[in-house]
């Protein structure tokens, strides 16, 4: 068995007094899409900020293609919820999308990763626009360039299209699906919405009740391409949507 991707062991993590998450074991294989589901406030973006980098659990081991999981790991791309927050409205699109490139030296080869980037997300010669200038969904777009400008092996997201209109929030969904075949990049999305994580995953784990562990976790053996209406139209999907509904404690 190859090493999984990303490898959660006994994860918890308090702040201060408060319990977050209690143990959540998991895994995410090279090349699944996995979604994670649960109640409000039970730990969904606590476990991510983990499994990113940016919090150290107060027990338990993460890791990210076998090594221990220390600051954001390179081969690793977050986008979260909050676009409006994420984006710095004072700099220009490229220069959001190029801002985790400061490493690299070489200003051509910055320059094409950052046109790469937008052109894989639909927004080729936006780079001179303002974030401001431009809708809800193609800021978030932004975000999800400036994630794949670092060609990450895993995006971890955060809720990433729940402040979005239902019509352009199934535009990034089937983005994202894109993304993840013609760049087989990894994917691991917190979302509260049962139909996108049923649409989108290979697996989605169901979370209990803060503080969280696993309480289930879900096959999703839909046939990929999928396609909004045929898929999400399926009597099959209507079963996954209903057996993920039903997991989820209220
Ligand atoms: P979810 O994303 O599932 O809604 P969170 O991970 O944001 O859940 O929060 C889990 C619990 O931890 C909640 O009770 C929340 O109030 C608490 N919490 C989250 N972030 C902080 C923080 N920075 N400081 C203190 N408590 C926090
Ligand atoms: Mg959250």
């Amino acid at each position: 068995m190859p090493e999984p991707l990303l490898a959660l062991d006994e994860i918890a993590h308090s702040y201060g007094e408060r319990e977050a998450i209690a143990n959540v074991s998991l895994s995410v294989e090279e090349g699944e899409i996995v979604a994670i589901v649960g109640p409000s406030g039970c730990g969904k973006s606590t476990l991510l900020r983990v499994a990113a980098g940016l919090i150290e659990p107060t027990d338990g081991t993460a890791r990210f293609a076998g090594e221990p999981i220390v600051d954001v790991p390179a081969g690793l791309g977050v986008v979260f919820q909050d676009y409006g927050r994420s984006l710095f409205p004072w700099l220009r699109v490229g220069a959001n999308v190029a801002f985790p490139l400061e490493h690299l030296t070489d200003r051509s080869q910055r320059a094409e990763r950052v046109s790469d980037a937008l052109e894989a997300v639909g927004l080729g010669g936006q780079d001179q626009a303002y974030p401001w200038e431009l809708s809800g969904g193609m800021q978030q777009r932004v975000a999800i360039a400036r994630a794949l400008a670092r060609q990450p092996r895993l995006l971890l997201m955060d809720e990433p299209f729940a402040s979005i209109d239902a019509q352009t929030r199934e535009d990034l969904e089937d983005l994202i699906l894109d993304l993840h075949r013609s760049r087989e990049v990894t994917v691991m999305v917190v979302t509260h919405d049962i139909d996108e994580g049923v649409y989108m995953a290979d697996r989605v784990i169901v979370l209990t009740a803060g503080p969280a562990h696993v309480a289930k976790t879900i096959h999703i053996d839909l046939p990929r391409p999928r396609h909004q209406d045929d898929t999400k139209g399926s009597i099959a999907f209507g079963r996954l949507r209903t057996e993920v509904y039903r997991s989820i404690e209220r």
